[in-house]
């Protein structure tokens, strides 16, 4: 039972917003409850309207990795908003973003900022389909890359949450491009390749799923994607929005040591502004408008607030951080586990670096059709628990949680308890 105030702020916004929310999974439908509705937030911590307080773990979805409300982070928003909020012309600060990026993902040689992963996703298949002359796309189910009309397939997210991943009004000539196949399946991979590759542009991936839950690559599956795309001039596309500055301040590329060709990038690097970005091999990103005959345009994109606060994150991002990260990380996938052994719970926690999913099925979860073996009611029971305790986890069986560096590890064993009670209310 969510508080009074948020109650009634859904209410009005059912009136007047789809779901009462902006973006689907807020409205908390598949775990049966409503959502809290948020007025501030600060650090590890999330403010209900009511001023209930909430230990945060999902961070906005991804880009918090900071922690809330960062003083820097803020700084930096605050006077860049003093000197005007959107010129509509280039500026210091995105040449410097620019370099902040490609320093830290050395596969991007040049880069276009956008506002959006959806934007980053929908410009780099353009830009591959561009460079190649070429119309398919490989996805793998389960996997999410944003709301453009030919990726809407098979999507994980909120549209496997909610039953739709092939989306109404997506015109079959639009997905009539996407293929998509198991994630993690090798084989599949290598026959689509062989049957169709000389008409492959581009195969686009989440080099670490988080959008069916946190399912990380088994080994020699990335390794496949970028030499099959090599041996068939196709495009490699590692979607790092959630995976970049996440598993590793160089994203999974970073941890892997695979180049891809082109990346996408969103969440972190705009520090919890709309700011998103793609790019790749120079060749590549030199046919995107006006260097080249592939269109792509923004009137926000490069905005000197969103940069600023993407900035001010990605300066903050250092080693120290992300051992604190994984320690905190590896304390709550450990409690977790221990926490379903104790209430003998059928579930398993995947985790890679501080993205992470604890799952209502023994697992391994290597793919979509392993994901939906879990038991999603009581998952929602669990969820439902958990925010009666304070604890705000993604109001979804296939969403990741994110840790923040604002974390303590007093906050991660109070969370382990509410779940091990959560869990065993569940169970009832
Ligand atoms: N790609 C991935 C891997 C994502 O996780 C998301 C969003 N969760 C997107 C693309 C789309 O990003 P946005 O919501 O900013 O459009």
């Amino acid at each position: 039972m969510t508080d009074p105030i948020s109650r009634k702020l859904f209410q009005r916004a059912q009136e007047l917003i789809p779901g009462g929310v902006n973006s689907p999974v807020r409205a908390f439908r598949s775990v049966g409850g409503e959502p809290v509705f948020i007025s501030r937030a600060e650090g590890a911590y999330l403010f209900g309207a009511d001023g209930a307080k909430y230990t945060d773990y999902v961070g906005s979805w991804g880009p918090m990795i900071l922690g809330h409300a960062h003083p820097d982070v803020i700084k930096a928003v605050t006077s860049a908003a003093a000197n005007g909020t959107s010129y509509g012309a280039p500026t210091e600060l995105e040449v410097r973003f620019a370099e902040k990026v490609v320093e830290l993902y050395p596969s991007i040689e040049m880069m276009r900022a956008v506002s959006s992963g959806t934007e980053a996703t929908m410009a780099a298949i353009r830009a591959a389909r561009g460079a190649t002359g070429r119309d398919v796309v490989v996805k793998f189910e389960g996997c999410y890359h944003g709301h453009a009309d030919f990726l809407l397939v098979k999507a994980g997210s909120g549209a496997a949450t909610l039953g739709v991943p092939d989306s109404a009004g997506v015109p079959a000539s639009a997905a009539g491009n996407t293929t998509t196949i198991a994630y993690n399946d090798i084989p599949a991979l290598r026959e689509l390749f062989s049957a169709r590759g000389h008409r492959i542009a581009a195969v686009i991936v989440e080099p670490v799923v988080g959008n069916m839950g946190c399912v990380p690559p088994v080994p020699g599956f990335l390794e496949e994607i970028i030499s099959l795309c090599q041996k068939h001039g196709a495009i490699s596309i590692f979607d790092e929005v959630m995976t970049g500055c996440r598993v590793a301040r160089g994203g999974m590329q970073e941890r892997s040591g695979l180049k891809p060709d082109m990346t996408c990038l969103g969440k972190i690097i705009g520090g919890g502004m709309p700011l998103a970005a793609y790019g790749g091999k120079r060749a590549i990103m030199q046919n995107v408008a006006p260097l080249g005959p592939v269109y792509q345009a923004g009137t926000l994109s490069g905005n000197p607030v969103a940069v600023s606060a993407g900035l001010a994150t990605l300066e903050r991002l250092d080693a120290a951080l992300y051992e604190k990260l994984e320690r905190l990380s590896a304390r709550l996938e450990q409690g977790l586990r221990t926490a379903l052994e104790r209430t003998k719970t059928p579930g398993c926690v995947q985790r890679v670096g501080a993205m992470l999913t604890m799952f209502f099925n023994e697992g391994p979860v290597r793919s979509w059709s392993d994901a939906q073996k879990s038991d999603t009611a009581r998952f929602g029971r669990w969820h439902r628990g958990m925010i009666a305790r304070g604890q705000y986890f993604p109001p979804s069986q296939y969403e990741a949680a994110f840790m923040s560096a604002a974390h303590t590890e007093a906050d991660i064993d109070t969370t382990v308890s509410a779940a091990e009670e959560a869990l065993r209310e569940a169970s009832a």
